[in-house]
């Protein structure tokens, strides 16, 4: 390994946050610098190649710094913009989303301003965190990794999350202790704590507590959590979701309920939606409205029209819209999901939804359904091409595209080039202080067509 040590300017931010530094050689990626700074930074290599660079110390400090509020910011990995003021975070994601259509999908488009929080803390209403031993102090902790290492740092109050899911995960984490709940270790396969799993619920301020197992059963759960409720009363349901396997894949297929039901309670607009352990829910409680509420005036919905949610999870933004349309399919892959969407139909008293357990793609190419209005909102690795040829075939007036990984995103577009014209793009911040960007496209027919 050798090292070699460098005097330059950052010039942008890449697409993961990191400032940007061009020597006459190469070009490097550096963590926590911004446009303007300059800086003293090492540079390590391997076999002559470029491994890793980081700052040894930094001489300029850019306008748009501002000090991190959380005093994990340095060592953990769950931010990467926490640095940069919150104004220049939307602008940033905004250029993101232009450039990366630009490159991905020859767009030249209108890319709107970033629709941003008023207060960029406590958003989250998932977290999941794995759980180590802390070899010196013999006691188990729960965080978040170091940027690109297996490293744990312990995390007791994380200001992404609420206060409630921080307090709830040091009580667990004293309960275990209490408990004898040891951490799992991969490579001893000893232990069985794998992972905790939070979902709160901001109508109510109640939480859900999945525990990740890697046996079948905890001895005296029953007790752990009554315990875990008398210490946290917000908590109405405890989960233990068996996940025995040697992946890094986080839950188990099976949960068993130790307490109360495995569901929470959330309300979007006028609605109230059901969501268990393992079904997807948008993270940012402050900005689902928003983000659903600008999909919705996307669409353009009409009273005649038949609308596909694809990819719909627990229904939720197709059911903020049935009572405006005709009829509402809903295809979704996760089991839980699909069986909460269709709970939450029946909650909200909704008769002209229909919802399936399908893959999306086989879905599309199956189906004999015409729709007018096609949303589709799929996982960060995006839709198919084979999808998008279904919807070619089906010819819908308007399709919702929400993204929450806009090089996929910008893959996909260019697929629908041909028949479908961008209309708006809207960024929208559902990750503040990370490198992530929500966007929702609305794609057009063309005239032609
Ligand atoms: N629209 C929902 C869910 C979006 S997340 C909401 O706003 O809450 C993406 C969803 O796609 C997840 O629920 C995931 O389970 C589902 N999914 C992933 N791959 C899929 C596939 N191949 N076919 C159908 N659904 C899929």
């Amino acid at each position: 390994m050798t090292r070699r040590t460098i005097q330059a300017k950052c010039v942008d931010l890449d697409d993961f946050g990191r400032g940007i530094v061009r020597t006459e050689n190469e070009t490097c990626f550096v963590e926590n610098l911004l446009p303007g700074e300059e800086a003293i930074i090492e540079t390590v290599y391997e076999y002559g190649k470029l491994q890793d660079c980081y700052i040894k110390e930094r001489l300029t400090s850019s306008e748009d710094r501002v000090t991190p509020a959380c005093k994990f910011y340095p060592a953990c990995g769950g931010c990467q913009l926490m640095h940069l003021s919150y104004p220049k975070q939307l602008e940033y994601k905004q250029r993101k989303v232009k450039a990366l259509l630009h490159k991905f999908a020859h767009l030249d488009v209108e890319v709107l301003p970033t629709i941003g929080l008023e207060n960029p803390t406590r958003f989250r209403n998932k977290v999941q965190k794995p759980v180590r031993v802390d070899l010196k102090r013999n006691k188990p902790i729960a965080g978040f990794y170091k940027t690109g290492t297996h490293q744990l740092i312990s995390i007791d109050d994380c200001l992404m999350e609420s206060e409630l899911s921080n307090r709830i995960t040091n009580t667990l984490l004293r309960l275990f202790l209490k408990y004898d709940y040891y951490p799992f270790d991969e490579d001893s396969m000893t232990g069985t704590i794998r992972h905790i799993l939070i979902k709160t619920s901001s109508i109510n301020n109640k939480a859900l507590v999945t525990l990740v197992s890697a046996t079948t059963a905890l001895q005296g759960q029953k007790d752990f959590a009554k315990e875990l409720i008398s210490l946290c009363p917000e908590v109405v349901g405890v989960v233990l979701n068996i996940n025995s396997r040697h992946t890094n894949v986080i839950l188990g297929p099976r949960d068993i309920e130790v307490f109360g039901k495995n569901r929470i309670s959330d309300k979007i607009f006028d609605k109230e939606f059901l969501i268990s352990s393992q079904s997807f829910y948008q993270t940012n409680t402050f900005q689902i409205e928003t983000l659903y509420g600008k999909a919705i005036e996307f669409a353009q919905v009409k009273e005649t029209d038949t609308v596909l949610d694809a990819y719909c999870g627990t229904g939720t933004i197709g059911l903020s819209i049935a009572d405006k349309v005709h009829g509402l399919v809903g295809v979704e892959i996760n089991n839980s999901a699909v069986h909460d969407a269709i709970i939450n139909a029946k909650v909200n008293n909704i008769r002209n939804a229909h919802f399936e357990r399908d893959d999306a793609t086989d879905f599309m190419m199956r189906t004999k359904m015409k729709f007018d209005v096609i949303i589709m909102d799929p996982p960060r690795k995006g839709s198919t091409p084979e999808f998008i040829a279904a919807c070619k075939k089906i010819l819908p007036r308007t399709i919702i595209y929400v993204s929450c990984d806009p090089v996929t995103l910008a893959r996909d577009l260019a697929l629908f080039d041909d028949t479908y014209e961008v209309t708006r793009v809207q960024p929208v911040d559902m990750f503040p202080n990370t490198m992530h960007v929500e966007t929702i496209v609305l794609l057009s027919l063309k005239d032609s067509q």
